[in-house]
Formats: structure tokens, C-alpha cells, sequence
């Protein structure tokens, strides 16, 4: 028998944290040189505590840093004081006093669901079943930029393994598409998906979807290229092409998934937990998996501590085709030790408790809940 009173959530702090990256993260949305993000530490009765993130990004979900710390203490105190036994019931009330701030849901359904495991003693993809627990590789992002200089970037990463490359597109068609084949010319060996978040029109889209083909460039997947709301440019473009069409600011819960499925607009879905949280990530895993439809699973710009969550999801549920975990290898810091580990492109599985992670310095000015 549990004795369930351990399992109730005591207290909830929160912390900002900035996290520089290595090099300005530009795509077609936005750019981001600093992330603005916040630390999350939920600790149970019995002492046993968890630690999340949240990693909002202005220019593609609208929050920030200081729209999170705000909306955290009232987002907190839905949880505070139940038992974190019924996970499951506190991630649907996360949602539904979240529904406009995903980053703080998702920042407290990590430290909920890591102080959870921690205390049972299994690491987090134990609890979604451990359906795929091996080494996986990632993708690396190539963001917008000058040719010479993203030729450059690709040859470091091809010479550290890395085999493919998500290419930020979506700013000025022949641009990209010569970007996409100096990297082919110069990294003969990678595959390419190509992020166009939201920047092409529908025949811009269709543009550089036919130069990609006429090129013999290998494309695995097309995401976001038109508009959220243009689902009949998704549809369009499907019909027309032979890349596979991802779908990801369109997909920002589970009645868009549906609605995307319905309408055969895609053939990926690529879900963010910093997009969607875990609870709806969960189901809109299982609507792709009943569908027939693949899945990628990718990040904002987060930690290993989002990222990690992100990844237990992969070893736990199985049924990811594309993994695009490699934000924490474009952060010039790490802030947490322990929990799993980057051997060039290749993700390890982790068999610590949680998320096996602890963070390298204390937080100095903490939002407490209690
Ligand atoms: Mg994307």
C-alpha cells in the first residue's frame, strides 16, 4: 500500500534563469541570443521535489519571462496541497487554468511528474511505459543566416556526426534553397528537414518544395510552411509534392491536431511540450499513433531539464519517427548535471530517479508557493 500523504505537493518555487546560446537563433518568426527562461522546483511532503521549465519565446508563442513568473504563483496554487499520485488529474486542471500560457504549464507538469518519479524511484520514461528506450540520434538546427557562415556551422556539426540538419527556411525562397544545397554540397551524407515556421506564402511554399525535388535534395519532411490558419496551403501542398508535410505551429493542441488529421493537411505532427504541455501531448501522441500519422518531437529554446522530459517521452511512448532534441547542444551553458547525456548527435537513456538531474547553482531571487 502507497502511503499517499508523501505525495502531496508541499511547496512550488520558481526562478528566472537566462541561458545564452552559442549563436543567435534566427528563423523566419523571430531571433533569440539570450533565453529568457524560468526554473521550476515542486517539492513533495515526503522531501522528494522536482524540477521543471518553462522556455517561453515571444516571437512564436507571445509570452515572456516576466507574463510567466507573473501568471506562475495562481497557475501553482491550483496544484498545491494534492497528490501527485493523480498526476494525470492535476495535468488536465494545469491545463485548464494555463490554456493561454503553455510554458508555464509546462514548466510545472516536469516538476510535478520528476518530484513524482523521484519518489517512486524510476526514471520518467518508466512511467510512460518504456516502449523505445535506446539510443537515438537528433537532428541539428541550421537557423537563418549568412551562406558562408551556415556552410561553416554545418561542416562543425557533420564532423562531430551529426547526419541531419533541420534547415531554418522561410525568409526568401532562392536564398534558402541555395543555403540547402551549399550544406548538401559541402555534408554529402545528411538528410534535411526544412522549417519554413510560418514564412512562406502558399506559393512560395509550393516554390521551394519544387526546387527541392528538382535538385534531388534529400528533404524528410517539410514543417510549417505556410500560415497556422492555412490549412487548405497544407492540404495544397500535399497533394501537389512528394515531401512529406509537418505540422507545427499549427499544432498547439489536441482539437488542432484533430482538426489537421480531419482534413488530411499533414503527414507529421511535430509536438513541443513547451507548446502543448505534457498532458495534451500525451493525447494528441495517441490520436497520431491511432491515425497512422508519424511524429516528431522537438523544443524551444530550453534545457536539458524541458528537453529531458521531452525525451522520456520518446523512450517511454515509442512511435517517434523524428527527434529535433538538440536546443541544449546550441546553448552555450548547461545549467543541470546528471539526467542524460549528448554523445555527439546519439541521446542516451538516463537510469537515474525523475530526471536523474540536479542544477549546478542555487537559485539567488525565488518566487515562492506555499
Ligand atoms: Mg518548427
Amino acid at each position: 500500500m502507497i502511503r499517499s500523504d508523501k505525495f502531496g505537493i508541499v511547496t512550488i518555487e520558481a526562478w528566472p534563469v537566462e541561458l545564452p546560446l552559442s549563436a543567435p537563433f534566427v528563423v523566419a518568426s523571430g531571433s533569440m541570443s539570450v533565453a529568457h527562461n524560468i526554473f521550476v522546483r515542486l517539492t513533495l511532503q515526503s522531501g522528494a521535489y522536482g524540477y521543471g521549465e518553462m522556455a517561453p519565446f515571444p516571437d512564436i508563442s507571445g509570452e515572456d519571462q516576466a507574463a510567466c513568473l507573473a501568471a506562475f504563483p495562481a497557475a501553482a496554487q491550483c496544484i498545491l496541497g494534492q497528490s501527485v499520485l493523480n498526476w494525470r488529474k492535476l495535468l488536465y486542471q494545469l491545463a485548464e487554468s494555463t490554456r493561454e500560457m503553455p510554458s508555464v504549464r509546462c514548466g510545472l507538469e516536469t516538476a510535478l511528474l520528476d518530484a513524482l518519479c523521484r519518489e517512486m524511484g524510476i526514471p520518467m520514461w518508466v512511467l510512460w511505459g518504456g516502449a523505445d528506450v535506446r539510443v537515438r540520434q537528433t537532428d541539428v538546427t541550421l537557423p537563418i543566416g549568412p551562406l558562408d557562415q551556415v556552410v561553416a556551422t554545418a561542416r562543425a556539426w557533420y564532423a562531430r556526426g551529426f547526419r541531419m540538419f533541420k534547415m531554418k527556411v522561410g525568409h526568401d525562397v532562392d536564398e534558402d534553397v541555395r543555403r540547402v544545397e551549399a550544406v548538401y554540397a559541402a555534408c554529402p551524407q545528411t538528410t534535411f528537414i526544412l522549417d519554413a515556421n510560418q514564412g512562406f506564402s502558399f506559393e512560395e511554399a509550393r516554390g521551394c518544395m519544387e526546387a527541392m525535388e528538382r535538385l534531388h535534395l534529400p528533404v524528410m519532411v517539410f514543417e510549417q510552411p505556410v500560415a497556422r490558419e492555412n490549412v487548405e496551403g497544407f492540404v495544397a501542398l500535399r497533394r501537389r509534392g512528394t515531401i512529406p508535410i509537418a505540422a507545427d505551429e499549427s499544432v498547439r493542441s489536441l482539437d488542432d491536431a484533430r482538426c489537421l488529421l480531419e482534413q488530411r493537411a499533414v503527414d507529421v505532427l511535430n509536438l513541443k511540450i513547451t507548446k502543448c504541455g505534457v498532458a495534451e501531448s500525451l493525447d494528441i501522441a495517441g490520436l497520431a499513433r491511432a491515425s497512422g500519422i508519424k511524429l516528431m518531437i522537438g523544443g524551444m529554446v530550453e534545457s536539458r531539464v524541458t528537453m529531458g522530459c521531452s525525451w522520456s517521452l520518446v523512450l517511454g511512448l515509442g512511435g517517434f519517427e523524428f527527434l529535433d532534441l538538440d536546443m541544449p547542444l546550441l546553448l552555450s551553458v548547461d545549467p543541470v548535471q546528471g539526467g542524460y547525456g549528448y554523445e555527439g548527435p546519439a541521446l542516451q537513456p538516463w537510469d537515474g530517479s525523475g530526471l536523474g538531474m540536479e542544477m549546478r547553482n542555487e537559485p539567488s531571487s525565488v518566487i515562492v508557493v506555499e
